[in-house]
Formats: C-alpha cells, sequence, structure tokens
C-alpha cells in the first residue's frame, strides 16, 4: 500500500511544512488529518485541499496536551477507521543565547518540540501496536545534528527527537511490530518559524541566513511522501535536507 487511501494525521498542518505536506500527500490521495492550534488556518486549508478533490479534515490540537493528542487520533479513527501515519512535525524555534535567559521560551520548546511529539507518539503507538503496522514520522532539524550560537534549547529538543526516534524503531524491530520511523533533518526552509524567535539580534541574522539560502516547504513534504510511498518492508530512517547554496 502506497499513499493512497493511507490515513495520515499531521501536526503542525496549520503552515509552513505541515500544510504543504498535507497538501501534497492529498493530492496522492492520501486522507489528511490536519492538526495545530490556529482553526482559521486550519479550515482554510481543509477547504483548499478539498476544493482540489482530496480527502481532508482538521481537528484543533495543541501537542502539550496529552488529552488532545489522544482526541486527535481518536478522531482520525472514527473519521477513517484507522491510522496508518502520524507526522509529528510542530515546533517552534525562539532561538537567542542562553546569557539573554529567555526561560519561559526554554520551557515552551520543551514542551512542544519534546513532550509534544512524545505526546503524539503514546496517543498513536497502542493503535500502531494492535495493527501490527504504522509509521512515525518527525521533524527534527540540523541543529539537531550541529550545535551553533543562538540555538542551544532548539538543538536540544532536536537531538532530542533524533535519540527517541532511534530507539523507537530499534524497539519496533524487536517487538515485530512492523512500525516504521522516519527523522527529517531540514536546514533553511521558508515558513512562518522565525516569527517564533523574539531576541532582536538572532532574528535579524537568522531572517537574513533564510532570505540568502531558504528554498520552499514543499521541499520537505515531497521527502516524505518520499519515505511513505517506500515498501512496507523498508524503513528510509533520516534524511537531511536543506539548500543546495547552504554552506
Ligand atoms: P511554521 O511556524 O510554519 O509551522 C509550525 C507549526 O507548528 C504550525 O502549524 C504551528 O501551528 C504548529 N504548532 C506550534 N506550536 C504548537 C502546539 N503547541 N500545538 C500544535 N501545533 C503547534 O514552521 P515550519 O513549518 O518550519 O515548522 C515545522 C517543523 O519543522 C518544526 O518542528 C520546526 O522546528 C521544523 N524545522 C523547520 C525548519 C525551517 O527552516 N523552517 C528547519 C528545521 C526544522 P499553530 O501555531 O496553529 O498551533
Amino acid at each position: 500500500m502506497s499513499i493512497k487511501d493511507k490515513v495520515i494525521i499531521i501536526t503542525g498542518a496549520s503552515s509552513g511544512i505541515g500544510e504543504a505536506t498535507a497538501k501534497l500527500l492529498a493530492e496522492k490521495g492520501a486522507k489528511v488529518v490536519l492538526a495545530a492550534r490556529r482553526e482559521e488556518n486550519l479550515k482554510r486549508i481543509t477547504e483548499e485541499i478539498k476544493k482540489n478533490t482530496g480527502e481532508a479534515v482538521y481537528q484543533v490540537t495543541d501537542v502539550t496536551i496529552p488529552e488532545e493528542n489522544e482526541r486527535l487520533v481518536s478522531f482520525a479513527k472514527q473519521t477513517y477507521g484507522k491510522v496508518d501515519v502520524i507526522f509529528l512535525n510542530a515546533g517552534i524555534m525562539p532561538n537567542s543565547p542562553l546569557s539573554a535567559l529567555k526561560v519561559n521560551e526554554w520551557n515552551q520548546m520543551i514542551d512542544i518540540n519534546i513532550k509534544g511529539v512524545l505526546n503524539g507518539i503514546a496517543a498513536v503507538l497502542p493503535s500502531f501496536i494492535e495493527q501490527k503496522s504504522g509509521h512515525v514520522i518527525t521533524t527534527s532539524s540540523v541543529a539537531g545534528l550541529k550545535a551553533y550560537p543562538g540555538g542551544a534549547v532548539y538543538g536540544a529538543t532536536k537531538w532530542a527527537v533524533r535519540d527517541f526516534m532511534e530507539v523507537l524503531r530499534m524497539e519496533s524491530a524487536q517487538e515485530g511490530t512492523n512500525i516504521r520511523t522516519a527523522t527529517i533533518y531540514p536546514a533553511a526552509i521558508n515558513t512562518e518559524l522565525l516569527t517564533t524567535i523574539t531576541d532582536k539580534e538572532t532574528s535579524e541574522g537568522m531572517t537574513g541566513l533564510y532570505k540568502q539560502y531558504g528554498i520552499t516547504p514543499d521541499r520537505i513534504a515531497s521527502i516524505v511522501a518520499y519515505a511513505i510511498d517506500q515498501p512496507e518492508d523498508v524503513n528510509v530512517n533520516e534524511f537531511t535536507v536543506g539548500p543546495t547554496t547552504q554552506p
């Protein structure tokens, strides 16, 4: 079974990479379930997909709240009868130097980028184990592979995702549950991500970098589609993807 008719939950689907992925997967015949906090955006994107003859529904979800992740998975199952793939993509990047002591933003990143992904895994794993199939895909970042000034906590959250995704892959193989995993490490992609930066200097620096190098989020969407489209006995484990011009 390729992408067509798969039921795919996408978090962070109200803009950027999540939006582009929802649109592409729906175009390829998937039934997509969009999740994020901004209902206006989710509604607009869902309507666009349907206009394009795609299958889509949405559920307003804050990934930091475990019950909302459970509700999301139940909603997908009630609507389409099952869940085949979950793309845990919601995230924020309020970068700043550690010395700026933006402790609230550190905690928000930990809550959304780490706990949000774990909440999604916890919500879907019982169904995947029961059906002995499923695919968990996450958006880490090149910041999860290489440290850089201003990205201490963001990078740490993305390293964390890398770690538990690799363990999920190993444990699923050991337990014989046939669950596939894929972790994507994007570099500069032009989305709304930089709007989460409140530190002026960091914001200016990152904006310059993205202006110079950034590529469009549909480039990541096609990577997600590639991972899903492989035969069920193939696990595409990791992708590092960025602009050709970015050093
Ligand atoms: P966007 O800001 O466009 O998208 C972020 C998405 O996350 C939005 O849909 C937002 O929706 C959602 N989100 C944030 N907080 C929550 C929450 N508490 N609950 C549910 N949804 C939430 O940026 P991107 O598309 O770039 O980001 C997607 C992922 O890609 C992130 O994990 C990011 O770290 C990662 N990434 C991005 C890169 C880039 O260069 N753009 C590079 C490397 C990784 P809403 O506000 O409506 O809730």
